[in-house]
């Protein structure tokens, strides 16, 4: 017996990191699992896992990605589970930041979920269950994180939607929390590392704050998402998920 027995669970951004650790995980514990990414070849290495199908989807937010998220909620009777994971990181301050960058970042980690959400929410009331799970971060409305001003401002705007749709739909039968992770050891973090004018440094600077002495896996973030997709968190909603090993304090 899975944790997760049945439920269909879709989720964005499954192709690397903490998505593709929680497809993995979610499929395990039994769920049947859509997997989308707008990466079709590495989302191809997730084929072939058993409860785990896979879709390139766009949730980006254009009239393109919207029509492809439609065509996403049409391709399901139900979701149980809905796992709006995409996000970009922008790295500087305001100053640093021009309004594509502003409207990208908010696009890809705000408006995203929006989206999704609301394309979803209908089939989920229809079934009066549901439960959708954001990705937040630490560097939001819980911690000023240096080189982080529209990424922060995005994730703080995830916290919001996150409490407002638990809040409008439990009536209904609908539950939504966020997770907010720290550094997670996944390839565009370490991408962003290697982008950096010294990246040997930059690595130690990641390091030099961690005060577990080591950084996230995103495998320990898919654990905390199978608690937040299962019934053993029925009671739970409208909640961030810190898993920061400690680095707020
Ligand atoms: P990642 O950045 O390594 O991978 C992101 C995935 O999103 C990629 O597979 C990419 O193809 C996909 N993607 C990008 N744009 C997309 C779009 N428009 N439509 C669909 N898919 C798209 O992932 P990660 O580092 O595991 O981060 C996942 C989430 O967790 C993000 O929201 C991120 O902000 C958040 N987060 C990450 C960390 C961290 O340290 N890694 C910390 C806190 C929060």
């Amino acid at each position: 017996m899975g944790r997760l027995d049945g439920k269909v669970i879709v989720l964005s951004a499954a192709a690397q990191g903490i998505g593709r650790a929680a497809a993995i995980a979610f499929a395990k514990e039994g769920a049947l699992v859509t997997a989308t990414d707008i990466n079709g070849e590495k989302l191809k290495e997730l084929d072939g896992i058993p409860g785990i199908k896979t879709r390139v989807v766009d949730v980006y937010g254009h009239s393109v990605g919207k029509d492809q998220v439609d065509v996403l909620v049409e391709e399901h009777d139900y979701v149980d589970v809905l796992f709006n994971v995409a996000g970009f990181v922008h790295h500087g301050s305001i100053l640093d930041c021009d309004e594509a960058d502003w409207d990208f970042t908010m696009n890809v980690n705000v408006r995203s979920m929006y989206l999704m959400s609301k394309a979803f929410l209908p089939k989920m009331l229809a079934k009066k269950s549901g439960n959708i799970i954001n990705m937040s971060s630490v560097a939001s409305s819980i911690k000023g994180v240096v080189n982080r001003c529209v990424y922060s401002t995005s994730k703080a705007a995830v916290i919001g939607l996150t409490k407002s749709i638990a809040a409008d739909f439990i009536e209904q039968g609908i539950r939504c929390n966020c997770i907010c992770p720290e550094t997670v050891d996944t390839p565009s973090l370490r991408a962003r590392i290697q982008a950096q004018p010294d990246p040997e440094q930059a690595f130690k600077d990641f390091m030099a704050r961690q005060k577990t002495g080591r950084m996230c896996t995103a495998e320990e973030v898919a654990y905390l998402c199978v608690y937040l997709a299962s019934d053993k968190s029925a009671y739970v909603t409208g909640t961030e998920h810190i898993i920061d090993g400690g680095w707020r304090l």
